[in-house]
């Protein structure tokens, strides 16, 4: 694998693509970016991202397999992880276990940056049925905090 340096530039990071996180028909307001900051190779098969969600903004309520391991890097905001709603702030650590909703929100006046690690071969996200909605909602203050 080749050495690179990737230097932060006026909030973002030079010579590496800003994305718009996935936008799935039928979403309305979740403005997020993404640059992927590492390069995979056969020697490193993990991925570092790094989102940013505008202020009053979400990431999309989601379950997968894979383990999600965050640090925030910027503003304030609130996640969910299973059925626990937390504040988080500069430099806090999440681990999001295998199969467990989560869902992040810029509840700050600030965007909400955060650094995520995955594996490179990971599954999908699966998006929550009614039923898992309906169950989700049994707690009312997920109930409240959740986006769709
Ligand atoms: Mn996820």
């Amino acid at each position: 694998m080749r050495t690179f340096i990737r230097h932060l530039g006026d909030g973002k990071w030079e010579d590496t693509p800003l994305l718009s996180y996935k936008e799935e028909p039928g979403t309305h307001f979740k403005t997020i970016t993404r640059q992927v900051l590492s390069e995979r190779s056969e020697d490193f098969s993990t991925e570092m991202r790094y989102f940013e969600i505008a202020s009053g903004g979400y990431s999309t309520l989601e379950k997968h397999r894979h383990v999600h391991m965050v640090l925030i890097g910027r503003g304030t905001g609130h996640c969910l992880v299973g059925n626990e709603i937390s504040e988080v702030g500069f430099h806090d650590a999440i681990m999001i276990p295998p199969l467990t909703w989560h869902q992040f929100r810029a509840t700050g006046s600030q965007p909400l940056g955060f650094f995520c690690m995955v594996k490179c071969d990971r599954d999908r996200p699966q998006l929550p049925t009614d039923e898992d909605l309906r169950t989700l909602r049994t707690d009312p203050v997920v109930g409240e905090f959740i986006r769709i």
